[in-house]
């Protein structure tokens, strides 16, 4: 399978080339030539299987000759052997018809293990294949950092660095990035802002001898094979709700539009996905996108729902090539636009394909915390705040439709990673799951450096081992 760039100007690259690149050469981002389709007897196949199985079947297609079958399901039964829960993202009723679909299970206890935890054994092996070693830094807010360390943990090809803002995130948080013992993982505390992290990552991949010297590479959302891994899961809820016999309706907490698209490609795939709702906080970006056909950035609010306090929803240029007819000259010209000015206005076609393939609502604040009490006092089940978005957005949203297609809401986020929010919400504090009791006190491994790019590029340089072996 080949990938071909957003914006029209990059090389076609393959599978293993688009894992170890992230972004285009020319600023684009990758989609598949074409999308593999399931007929229904396929889709059918795959109900009540093992996660891991369906995995394989839903990735395959786009992984080609990249990586042998064998190879991937070894690496998929791997990946998702480290979740707490047998079926790995397990489905709850919280009405009538609608269900919760629990993606918090694995060791960071936020939906991005189960892309993340795949990801990184997909890039050793290819890096393992090639006789070559990467290094990947990220900048991290909370959640990516975590899930990136825990995943690439004792990985033999790839060091991993991750920079986050001293003393801005949450103990938990915090204790999953630096907790983990393995030496090619390391947790660095830049003294300064989440920006300011995020500027010196950017800065590692503009600074281009360093850049080659240590093999950078990334694992930021834009990954294409982040997505690839988060399709399964709509395909895991659907057939165990009836598809491809029955219709499925998703509601979905997002930021940087990764993990709709994903639910997105599901139904390019052909799963009979009904309707797809676009679940958002404050920070309403896309909502407002699809009311007012106009893309328009404003200032971030900071909500209890801070892994989609987000103002560029990256991942929503992947949509805009897909429902433009993949007009890559139109995306050029519309994220120049956005670079100058902040926004863009939606082609009319786009516009009307945005308008028949998603239904969005946001929630404030006092809605996402009236969500979280209605949904423990109608059902005894505690949600935290980014799946509160959702549920709201279900209710807002679907409300009138047909009562037969079930609603399913993806939970992104376990109560516990987020304590004092639900604390204030419902005066009590959830606990941590038993398989991370140890996690408060166990030994913290970090190195803490100022804002400077020459002292943060060195300390990367000397702990690095893609030098010494990749050259
Ligand atoms: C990252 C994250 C999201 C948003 O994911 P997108 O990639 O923006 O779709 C939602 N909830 C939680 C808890 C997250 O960590």
């Amino acid at each position: 399978m080949d990938y071909v760039s957003t914006r029209g100007q990059a090389p076609k690259l393959d599978f293993e080339e688009v894992l170890l690149a992230g972004l285009a050469r020319d600023g684009g981002l990758y989609l598949p030539e074409h999308w593999p389709t399931f007929e229904p007897d396929r889709i059918a196949s795959l109900a009540g299987r093992p996660f891991h199985e369906v995995a394989v079947e839903v990735i395959h297609p786009f992984v080609g000759n990249a990586v042998g079958r064998a190879a991937l399901i070894d690496m998929a039964g791997e990946a998702y052997s480290s979740f707490g829960h047998a079926a790995v993202t397990p489905l709850v009723q919280i009405d009538c018809n609608r269900f919760i679909l629990e993606l918090f299970h694995g060791p960071t206890l936020a939906f991005k293990d189960v892309a993340m935890q795949l990801l990184a054994r997909l890039m050793n092996h290819v890096l393992q294949k090639r006789g070559s070693k990467a290094t990947i830094v990220g900048a991290t807010s909370g959640d990516t950092g975590g899930a990136a360390i825990e995943a690439f943990r004792g990985a033999s090809n790839v060091d991993v660095f991750i920079l986050y803002p001293d003393g801005r995130v949450s103990d938990v948080q915090r204790r999953m990035m630096t907790t983990p013992t393995e030496k090619n993982v390391h947790a660095v505390a830049v003294r300064g802002t989440f920006d300011d992290c995020q500027a010196q990552v950017k800065a590692m991949f503009n600074n281009h001898g360093f850049r080659d010297r240590v093999q950078l590479s990334g694992v930021n959302s834009i990954n294409w094979a982040r997505i690839v891994a988060q399709i399964t899961y709509y395909f895991v809820a659907a057939t165990a709700l009836g598809a491809p016999h029955r219709r499925v309706s998703f509601s979905v907490p997002t930021g940087n539009f990764g993990d709709i698209f994903a639910g997105y490609a599901a139904k390019k795939m052909g799963l009979p996905i009904d309707k797809l709702v676009i679940a958002s906080n404050e920070n309403d970006i896309l909502p407002r996108t699809l009311a007012t056909g106009g893309y328009e950035m404003r200032r971030v609010v900071a909500t209890t729902s801070p892994s989609m306090d987000i103002q560029i929803s990256s991942n929503f240029e992947r949509y805009l090539f897909e429902a433009s007819g993949r007009d890559a000259e139109g995306v050029r010209r519309q994220m120049e636009s956005l670079k100058q000015s902040r926004r863009f206005e939606l082609d009319a076609k786009v516009a009307a394909a945005m308008g028949s393939d998603f239904l969005a609502a946001s929630a404030s604040e006092a809605e996402v915390a009236g969500c979280v009490r209605k949904v423990l006092s109608g059902s005894g089940y505690l949600i935290e705040p980014h799946t509160a978005c959702g549920v709201h957005a279900c209710e807002r949203t679907l409300q009138g439709e047909d009562k037969s297609v079930p609603q399913v809401v993806l939970s992104t986020a376990h109560p516990a990673k987020f304590p004092d929010a639900i604390e204030e919400i419902t005066g009590s504090r959830p606990g941590l799951p038993a398989r991370l009791q140890t996690l408060m006190s166990d030994t913290e491994r970090f190195s803490v450096l100022e804002n400077d790019e020459a002292a943060i590029q060195a300390f990367v340089e000397e702990n690095a081992r893609a030098i010494i072996a990749g050259g």
